[in-house]
This record gives C-alpha cells, sequence and structure tokens, in this order.
C-alpha cells in the first residue's frame, strides 16, 4: 500500500548446505576434481552461525539442507561424535547463557544421502535430526504419515515452509528385507546395469539420476504434499519447499537430480501457492527461474567443497513480495520476486 519498497523484512532465516563434517584430512569427491575440506567446513558453519547471530534481524529459524556429517564417519565409528560436534555449532549461538543471551535459532533440518550413511532410518526419527518434532516432543507442524519425514511448518502468518524426504524411496535407509528397499531396486535396474550402484549409468542426459546415492519421492508423500499445497492456495499462502535433492533439471547438473522429480514439478505446477524450492547436494550450486509457475528453484552450494578462507551461507529476508537472498562467500545475492 506505500509508496516505498519496505525496508523491514517480515522476518528473516539462514540458509546452509553440505556441511558433511568429519575430523579427517582433506580428500576428493568421487571423481577427483573437487577438493573436500573435511575438517573446516566446521570453520565454516561456526562462521555463518555468528552471522546470523551477530545481523540486526535475528533469522526465525536456519534451513540446513542436508549432509550435515559425511559418511567417512560410519566406517570410524565416529557418526554420534561428528554429529555432537555440529549440532552444537548449531547450539551455540549465544554462548553459556549470562544475562540477555538469546536462544540461537531453531533449525529445520533437511536429510540427506550422507545421514542415511551414517544413521538408519529409526535411528533418525529418534535423533535430534528430527526436527519435525520440538525438543519437548511436541509436532513443529502437520507431518506426512509412516516413517516418512515430511512436514510443514508456518514460522509467520501467511508462509509455509515444507521439509521434503527425498530418500523416501529409495535404497538407503530401507532395510534390505523391505518391500521399500526391493521396489527402489527395480526401479534403479531399469535404468542402471553397473555392479557399483553409485555409478550413473552410462548415458547423457536425465537418466544419470538412477544412481544409489539418489532417490525419490512416495505416491503417499506426494499425496500429503498435493492435500498441503491445496489448503496454501485456498489461504493464498507462500510456500518454500525444501529437499535434500534438487527437482528442476535447469536448476542442477542431472546426476543430483530426484529420481521422479517429473512428479514432484508436476505437483507445484498444478498449485498457485509454491513460490520457491530449495535444495543442496549439488556442491557447485545452481539456479533456475521456471517462468512457467514462477518458481525460483535455488540449489545452494556445498559448504564442504569451499575453501577455508570463503564461506558459504546465505540470509534470506522476506517480505510481502519478494525474498531477497544476501550471499555469503560462494553464495550470491538474489531477489526472488513472488508470482
Ligand atoms: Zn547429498
Amino acid at each position: 500500500m506505500g509508496e516505498c519498497p519496505q525496508q523491514t523484512p517480515l522476518f528473516t532465516f539462514g540458509v546452509i548446505a553440505d556441511v558433511q563434517y568429519a575430523d579427517i584430512d582433506d580428500g576428493y569427491n568421487y571423481s577427483r576434481t573437487r577438493r573436500r575440506y573435511y575438517r573446516s567446513s566446521l570453520q565454516l558453519l561456526r562462521n555463518a552461525q555468528e552471522s546470523w547471530s551477530e545481523s540486526a534481524v535475528k533469522p526465525a529459524f536456519i534451513l540446513q539442507l542436508g549432509d550435515i556429517i559425511d559418511g567417512f564417519n560410519k566406517s570410524r565409528d565416529a557418526s554420534e561424535r561428528a554429529l555432537d560436534t555440529v549440532l552444537r555449532e548449531f547450539g551455540s549461538g549465544s554462548g553459556s547463557g549470562s544475562g540477555s543471551g538469546s536462544s540461537p535459532p531453531e533449525v529445520h533440518h533437511v536429510w540427506g544421502n550422507h545421514e542415511f550413511y551414517n544413521f538408519s532410518r529409526s535411528a533418525l526419527l529418534g535423533s535430534k535430526l528430527n526436527s519435525a518434532v520440538h525438543p519437548d516432543g511436541s509436532p513443529t507442524g502437520a507431518r506426512a504419515g509412516g516413517d516418512i519425514y515430511a512436514y510443514r511448518f508456518s514460522p509467520f502468518p501467511g508462509f509455509t515452509f515444507v521439509v521434503l524426504d527425498a530418500y523416501d524411496v529409495s535404497l538407503l535407509g530401507r532395510e534390505e528385507s523391505s518391500e521399500q528397499y526391493s521396489n527402489a531396486m527395480n526401479l534403479i535396474r531399469q535404468y542402471n546395469s553397473n555392479e557399483d550402484l553409485n555409478c550413473p549409468p552410462e548415458c547423457e542426459g536425465l537418466q544419470q539420476r538412477f544412481t544409489m546415492f539418489n532417490g525419490g519421492f512416495s505416491k503417499e508423500q506426494l499425496d500429503w504434499l498435493h492435500s498441503v499445497l491445496s489448503s496454501a492456495d485456498e489461504k493464498r499462502e507462500k510456500v518454500t519447499i525444501v529437499s535434500h535433492l534438487p527437482v528442476h533439471p535447469l536448476s542442477t547438473d542431472p546426476i543430483c537430480l530426484a529420481w521422479n522429480f517429473d512428479e514432484l514439478l508436476a505437483i507445484i505446477r498444478s498449485h498457485s501457492s509454491v513460490v520457491c524450492f530449495m535444495a543442496g547436494h549439488d556442491h557447485d550450486g545452481g539456479y533456475h527461474w521456471d517462468k512457467d509457475t514462477g518458481v525460483h528453484h535455488l540449489t545452494l552450494a556445498g559448504v564442504i567443497e569451499t575453501p577455508p578462507d570463503d564461506n558459504a551461507f546465505g540470509t534470506v529476508s522476506v517480505y510481502e513480495d519478494r525474498m531477497e537472498l544476501k550471499g555469503n562467500g560462494r553464495i550470491m545475492d538474489q531477489v526472488f520476486g513472488f508470482p
């Protein structure tokens, strides 16, 4: 209604992806083209946390987009210790409370492939990485059913966030004896005949996504998302969806796409409420604005492949008509206008 653009955001939140912490020396990615800074990723998380705690408008919450610790912790029997170390960093915004120290913002954890390299699905559901429940055990917001880790929350009137479970259909986190495991195996085997299923099928294009380090969304989860978005459409809410795996082929290397990205895009396209989709997993990051829907697809660059003298985190300020991403280090500033 005013003539000037709004200067004070309705709320802000922090974003960070693929910390992949491990107390081990630097290494390389699978194709040995990118260095991985396992130890210093903790310092980069600390930099992010300091920046958020010192900002004029404190973030209402933090989105941790998955792969918080590296799979290498598992073989070293260090999974719990590494998880405690990173979670302590997330929780140490104000130090040990003297006087007016405000408590650190709530963290919403997304689950990626590295969560499943370290922990079983049932262990994750009972862990501090399950942010569908508050520390006191009360639900954060409405959840998808069964052992699907997907939920919605509303940090501000008119705004909904949906955390999705991109490994609901996957070989990771499912018991080998389960029907879910054999269904996922049947699906991946239609496209990938390699002995090592972490090795992408030898083809160009989108079918390269059928690897073991990816996964997809079950029909139950898609139905649940559809109902959440229908209700958001009615209330004219603005919805941001977050997932470890990207779903738009132009927002990522196809090797990092969710298996049934097309079904998820079809759901987004059938609803007016979605404004933004945020993911991690592709450490180079990416971005695409889908003209047809007006939805912004942001893939956030990963901390793990960010050198110690650089940074990779962002702070998003939300206004009535847009979200403004203030990037640090490798993350670029961007404005996401609402359709
Ligand atoms: Zn990942």
